[in-house]
């Protein structure tokens, strides 16, 4: 006797299937819909943006996205007094601080972005950048600048390996991971939507955007605005499985004497980055885009072109003072 009956009796194997078929096309019928929210977190808007045909799985799998990026937020604020960050620069001038695997491994990351980008990157940009309130409308004094420029320098964090632990060689050292963190939000949304079965989501927050899979067959569809003009799109590039960063002069700023303060920090002058209006970076990996695109706003269009050609898989668009756009390499037409 065969151990599958069905062997025996092909009709029973046929009407199985055919009850499973009628089962499978009746009692399933296709649940699958968009589920998105915004909330505030990191200081900007974070929105989520799936597709699934589960309907209790879809709103968890949204929620699961913020709680995600509310425990970065703990950890990376320079905002919370007892975030980890918050702890390092308080200390790591007096005494060597346990970072955890996690930020420990964000601070390296930025330390060799910082190499890459020859500086034009540089977390400690904070010793400065820490007197600017975009939205009092202040700014560091002569004095202050002149005292605190000499610490906006990486080399100046010691990462021991060894230990997890982060040090300052000079008092007054402060780090701030606002040019990367938002990527590594994104980036890590993207891998929890995974782990719950979804396949296409956009996850956003502030100019970050990490794209998982397609917008189901279609490519996603990501504009870059006017820097001048919010309700103006400059252009709009289709993606998948992608991620888009764009860093821009008009997010966080004020006017004084007809001056355009923001918060891109060019690291040698402690001033803000002039030369372009806004630099877009798509790659990847949403960790690289974000740092990339802070760098290549404080670089130039030149300078930070020339670096993003280096880069495989990374490609840039960056918007001048004069609202002329230039585009890295692998975006130009063949001719
Ligand atoms: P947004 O925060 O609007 O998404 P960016 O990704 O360009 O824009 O990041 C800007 C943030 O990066 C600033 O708010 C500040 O926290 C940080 N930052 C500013 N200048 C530098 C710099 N030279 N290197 C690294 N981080 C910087
Ligand atoms: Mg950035």
């Amino acid at each position: 006797m065969s151990s599958n009956g069905s062997k025996d009796k092909p009709w029973l194997a046929i009407t199985l299937a055919s009850v499973l078929l009628v089962f499978t096309i009746f009692s399933r019928p296709s649940l699958a819909e968009w589920y998105g929210e915004t909330q505030p977190h990191m200081g900007t808007e974070i929105s989520v943006y799936l597709w699934h045909d589960d309907p209790e799985l879809g709103p968890e799998a949204v929620a699961a996205v913020f709680t995600e990026v509310a425990r970065l937020d703990r950890l990376m604020s320079t905002y919370i007094e007892d975030s980890r960050i918050s702890e390092i620069n308080r200390d790591a001038a007096t005494r060597p601080v346990e970072a955890g695997d996690e930020l420990f491994g964000l601070i390296l990351r930025s330390l060799d972005i910082a190499v890459l980008t020859r500086g034009a990157f540089d977390i400690t940009y904070d010793s400065v950048g820490q007197h600017y309130d975009f939205r009092e409308g202040r700014r560091p004094d002569e004095d202050t600048m002149a005292e605190e420029l000499p610490l906006i320098d990486y080399r100046l964090v010691e990462t021991n390996r060894g230990d997890g632990t982060v040090s300052f060689l000079q008092p007054g050292v402060r780090i701030n991971l606002g040019g990367i963190a938002k990527g590594y939000a994104v980036e890590r949304g993207v891998v929890v939507l995974q782990s719950l079965g979804v396949r296409h989501a956009r996850v956003t927050a502030g100019g970050d955007t990490r794209l998982l899979g397609d917008r189901r067959g279609q490519p996603w569809m990501v504009g870059i605005r006017d820097p001048r003009d919010e309700d103006t799109v400059a252009v709009t590039i289709p993606l998948e499985h992608e991620a888009i960063s764009t860093s821009g002069d008009y997010e966080r700023f004020f006017e004084e004497d007809g001056e355009r303060y923001h918060h891109i920090i060019v690291p040698s002058t402690g001033a803000p980055a002039g030369e372009v209006h806004s630099s877009t970076i798509i790659g990847p990996d949403a960790v690289l885009t974000d740092a990339l695109s802070t760098s290549v706003f404080v670089m130039g269009v030149d300078q930070g072109l020339r670096l993003i050609a280096t880069l495989p898989d990374y490609e840039g668009i960056v918007i001048d003072a004069d609202g002329k756009m230039f585009y890295s390499d692998g975006l130009r037409s063949p001719d």
